[in-house]
């Protein structure tokens, strides 16, 4: 039993439109495998472009009266779908690892960080008034308002295929808009299930539509008539394709990157606390987070008090099954994935780091077919090292070290990404310093995982993001609406 009840007899993953589900026409498709245990829980085919022309036409019926609705109206199945997702937590999380592979408690924790966005998207009616100014010129008044666009679409990655949908939709279809899901082909049994909870709010048919598919899925939505913006998470090729493609069709578009994610250990931080906050940032989800951290640049004078304390923090996690006990590292997502972190091992260690703890070796007894791979530190890490440039994905420490916080900020920065940095330091001047010349779109000052709440804004800097409005938050509410002032003179007044 998979947990969907909308299956197909076939073992298929149905496309939601115009609040049917329907069978994708494709010709193409993808098993979602377990990366555990390698069993096959569903098929995955592709939309064909009637398939997307069809959901782009209902979600432009469906928008000309949900554009209407008093917002009021609107926000209510998002208050129902609040109630729905925490009704259905424990079992959305036992799906997400089944699908996945992250651990309970994480799958979890990814689902609590969606659900608050569906909890600030309730209070749409405060987030998207605008401003008024009386006697703005002579006899004057002047008021902005915000308009809902039309249909819009997110194209989602793996990693989390419950948290990332939900940084969009809410606040699509609370501002008024419709909405259409192509959520990663590789694990979309929790985006699928989510569509069924949404089926059972008042949400009227075409206002939330998912469908499934690859890249000729992706291509026909940026280059379709009808779709007014895509929100895309991904890799950085892939965002700067769909950023540069739905540019050029017109289309608003903010595409969000892969990462590369520094933190900085100054000689005045807690050590033992930020080699504990850097393990579990570096590992969880087996290091298949756009926020996870990649290398720790250590300023030198604490730099093997340092790599000690991590070794031994890395040598106490458990790698294994994420629905059992006392796992704390999952498998990968799929074997092709898992031989591309091994290459970047064995490219680290030919370029002359140090193996620091090898992860190589983890076999986790019962699982022999899944995709595992322990956790791995590389001391002597240099920047011109590939470990230190590219985005590895996988359970990978790298450590470096630096004569000072000046050096370490330039090393930092010396990375085509931007997404995510942090400092961990005793220093207010130090902390100061990364705050003001860190090159990076969230930065924590002694927190390992530079994760936003809902209500800010979630984007990067650099290659980590193309666009200029990011996700979640206030930005979301600009990207999913157009402004227009009223200028009025009533000369009689
Ligand atoms: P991916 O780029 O392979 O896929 C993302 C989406 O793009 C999927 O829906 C996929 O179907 C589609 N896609 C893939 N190749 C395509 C192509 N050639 N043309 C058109 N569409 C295509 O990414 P992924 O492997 O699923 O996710 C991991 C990546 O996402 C990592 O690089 C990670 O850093 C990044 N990520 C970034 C953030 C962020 O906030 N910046 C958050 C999560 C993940």
């Amino acid at each position: 039993m998979v947990g969907l009840e909308t299956l197909s007899e076939d073992g298929e993953v149905l496309n939601y439109v115009g609040g049917t589900w329907t069978a994708p026409d494709g010709t193409d498709g993808r098993d979602s495998v377990n990366p555990a245990t390698g069993e096959r829980l569903a098929r995955v085919p592709f939309s064909s472009e009637a398939d997307v022309a069809s959901a782009i036409s209902q979600g432009q019926t469906a928008f000309e009266d949900w554009s209407t609705r008093p917002v009021e109206e609107r926000i209510q199945p998002m208050f129902q779908f609040k109630e729905l997702l925490e009704e259905h937590l424990d079992e959305l999380a036992e799906l997400l690892v089944r699908d996945h592979g992250k651990t309970f408690a994480e799958a979890r924790g990814e689902l609590r960080r969606g659900i608050e966005n569906v909890e600030v998207a309730c209070g749409i009616p405060s987030m998207m008034q605008s401003g008024s100014l009386l006697n703005a010129a002579p006899d004057i008044d002047e008021s902005e308002v915000r308009q809902p666009l039309g249909v819009f679409v997110a194209i989602t990655p793996f990693n989390f295929p419950g948290m990332i949908p939900l940084w969009f939709l809410p606040y699509a279809v609370a501002t008024g808009n419709s909405f259409i899901l192509k959520p990663s082909e590789r694990d979309p049994l929790v985006p699928a299930r989510l569509m069924e909870l949404l089926d059972q709010t008042d949400l009227p048919d075409g206002v939330v539509q998912m469908v499934n598919g690859g890249k000729d899925t992706v291509n026909t939505l940026l280059a379709a008539d009808g779709i007014e913006g895509v929100s895309f998470v991904g890799s950085t090729p892939v965002a700067e394709h769909v950023y540069e493609t739905s540019a050029a069709h017109g289309k608003r578009v903010q595409a969000q990157g892969g990462a590369k994610n520094y933190i900085i250990v100054t000689e005045t931080a807690d050590l033992e606390f930020a080699a504990q906050k850097t393990v579990g940032s570096s590992y969880a989800c087996s290091g298949q987070r756009c926020l996870a951290n990649d290398v720790a640049v250590v300023e030198e004078s604490v730099y093997d008090e340092f790599a000690d304390l991590v070794v031994d923090v890395a040598s106490t996690q458990t790698v294994g099954y994420g629905l059992d006990e006392g796992t704390d590292i999952g498998p990968l997502t799929t074997p092709e994935h898992e031989q591309g972190v091994r290459n970047f091992v064995e490219t680290g260690i030919q370029e002359g780091a140090t193996v620091l703890y090898d992860g190589r070796d983890a076999e986790v007894e019962g699982y022999e077919d899944g995709n595992f791979l322990g956790p791995t530190v590389f001391g002597d890490v240099t920047t011109d090292m590939t470990i230190a440039q590219e985005e590895i994905f996988g359970p990978v420490l790298g450590l470096m070290s630096a004569s000072d916080v000046d050096e370490a900020i330039e090393i930092a920065n010396a990375t085509d990404f931007g997404n995510a940095g942090s400092l961990f330091t005793g220093s207010g001047a130090d902390a100061r310093k990364a705050r003001h010349q860190l090159e990076v779109g969230n930065l924590g000052v002694n927190a390992g995982t530079a994760a936003p709440m809902a209500f800010f804004h979630f984007g990067g800097m650099d290659d980590s993001f193309f666009g200029d409005l990011h996700a979640q938050g206030e930005d979301a509410i600009h990207f999913y609406t157009d402004k227009k002032v009223y200028i009025e003179r009533w000369p009689d007044a």
